[in-house]
């Protein structure tokens, strides 16, 4: 291209590093019953089916509002992951 890029698109700020998340990450999910955290791979967190607690066998479900927050705060923190 040599056409000059806007101010806007200029205003590039290094140092924000984002990263993209595999499916398999696991992400720990605390249990209603116990209050233990069990790690929860997201690619099962999307699939919306339960939840299973590996210290007391509780099965709870994953919102989409729960989901949407949690994207929010990996978002917030630099990690992005597709719906
Ligand atoms: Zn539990």
């Amino acid at each position: 291209m040599s056409q000059a890029l806007p101010v806007k698109q200029a205003e590039i700020r290094y140092g924000e590093v984002s990263t993209i998340l595999s499916e398999k990450v696991m992400i720990p999910i605390n249990c209603d019953h116990c209050r233990q955290d069990t790690d929860i791979s997201i690619e099962t967190l999307k699939s919306k089916q339960g939840i299973l607690c590996e210290h007391c066998s509780n099965v709870r479900t994953f919102s989409t509002t729960e989901m949407r927050l949690m994207r929010m705060l990996l978002a917030q923190a630099g990690y992005h992951f597709a719906l």
